[in-house]
């Protein structure tokens, strides 16, 4: 059972098109070690972690049960399982996606107010331009 708490895997048979059935395939290579552990769900407390392991097991009867059956009990699940994973891939991209163009926004909208502070600073030198004018064209009049 201590196995189970490492880094655990649920074990899905493969389905073949030429038989229209699920098929055992282990996940692990001949003689691998150091693999991640499967759990099966034909039983509680089934695991494995080497192939040798896996095969022994699929040949049990109430794995060959859960061979048959996994159509109809478990399929959907998995599809579904699979189908949440994707999509919360895919809501963590379009939510980092959306962090980067937020924060374009936020610099674009600094910019507008910058330009717009400058161009509230050119409308007021212009007014007071226009007075100092004034001012200059008196001061021309009183030479
Ligand atoms: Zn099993």
């Amino acid at each position: 059972m201590e196995l189970a708490t490492i880094d655990r895997n649920l074990y899905q048979p493969t389905f073949d098109p030429q038989t229209g059935t699920y098929q055992d395939v282990s996940p692990f290579k001949h003689r691998s070690r150091k693999n991640p552990v499967y759990e099966c769900r034909c039983q509680v407390g089934s695991f494995f972690h080497t192939n040798s392991i896996f095969k022994v097991h699929c040949k049990k009867k109430t794995h060959q049960m859960f061979l048959t059956d996994y159509e109809y009990y478990y399929k959907d699940a998995d599809i579904a399982k699979q189908e949440i994973k994707e999509y919360r891939i895919e809501n963590e991209k379009l939510r980092r996606k959306l962090q980067k163009y937020e924060g374009i926004i936020r610099l674009r909208e600094q910019e507008i107010d910058f330009l717009n502070g400058i161009g509230d600073a050119h409308e007021k030198e212009g007014q007071g331009q226009g007075e100092s004018d004034d001012e200059f064209v008196d001061a021309d009049d009183h030479r």
